[in-house]
């Protein structure tokens, strides 16, 4: 049998994946690839011709079977990338997602508004991805995440290790605020950003299989209409923004609204905006509280 080579592997991996339907069958088959040969994927184009050994190609064979049914990319290969920072991820998290950079940004640009060291909280954390991120970006930020996975806060643990944030991250193992009172002063939080399980209970039904079948049914599942961790941030959030604090939540593309009104409703945010992500959905609730 002729060798297996990179360039030979590539074509035949991005063909059967064609075939299978499976999304970005290109990038998709790099990745594996690379994973397995521990490649970055540049590197896959400047040694095409590289024979690939048979324990490698055994390996592949088992990813690329997997990918074929619907498992995502990032649970096989261990990693995803969000915010341009390489995070560990494993199935008993939510798959970071591109949209929800759009939350990282704004929380960001929040904070360079203020001055001094600022508190802030993740709430439903996962792999960790909105702490790291704004961590690694905005240096005067002390963070607190919470999550009520264990499991996922194992992964959020490696991913702060990875990039040495043990000191400005705290992890805590909890339901929504739940873990913070002993904490924390607790009107304490300059930002406060989340983003919850939003996808109510018909449209999960109809989810892509590689989300439905394989990523944590509590990392998407916001009850029958996908609202109950906002109705339920926004009962306790108030005593835990300090004055002129934000509240940023990421929402479903047309939940804009409803989680606007559940906000004012609380009477204490001075201002609610919602902004829509590059699909034109809505997809941030921006809140602040008001001044005394
Ligand atoms: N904060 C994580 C993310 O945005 C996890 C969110 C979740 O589990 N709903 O990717």
């Amino acid at each position: 049998m002729p060798d297996w080579t990179i360039q030979k592997l590539l074509t035949w991996t991005t063909q059967y994946f064609i075939d299978k339907k499976i999304d970005s069958p290109r990038l998709s088959a790099e990745l594996i690839i690379a994973s397995v040969l521990s490649m970055s994927r540049i590197e896959l184009y400047t040694q095409f011709d590289k024979p690939v050994p048979k324990d490698k190609l055994d390996r592949l064979h088992e990813l690329v079977k997997r990918a074929s049914g619907n498992e995502p990319v990032a649970y096989l290969i261990g990693k995803t990338e969000f915010y341009s920072i390489e995070l560990e991820i494993t199935n008993n998290c939510l798959i970071p997602r591109p949209e929800t950079e759009l939350l990282v940004e704004r929380g960001i640009d929040f904070l360079r508004k203020r001055s001094g060291k600022q508190l802030v909280c993740d709430i439903c954390t996962g792999c960790g991805s909105i702490a790291v991120a704004i961590a690694r970006n905005f240096p005067d930020a002390d963070i607190i995440a919470t999550d009520i996975s264990d499991a996922a806060l194992k992964t959020a643990e490696r991913n702060v290790e990875k990039y040495g944030l043990q000191h400005r991250i705290k992890l805590l193992c909890g339901d929504l605020f739940d873990p913070l009172i002993p904490q924390i002063d607790k009107s304490g939080f300059d930002l406060i950003i989340c983003n919850p399980p939003y996808i109510s209970a018909g449209e999960l039904e109809n989810l892509d299989k590689n989300v439905k079948d394989f990523e944590p049914k509590e990392a998407l599942c916001g009850g029958i209409d996908g609202l109950d961790i906002y109705r339920r941030i926004a009962k306790k959030v108030d005593e835990f923004l300090k004055p002129g604090a934000a509240l940023m939540l990421e929402v479903g593309y047309s939940q804009g609204q409803a989680v606007k009104d559940l906000l004012e409703k609380t009477g204490c945010f001075a201002e609610i905006k919602i902004e829509k992500d590059f699909h034109n959905n809505d997809r941030v609730v921006i809140a602040e509280k008001l001044q005394p």
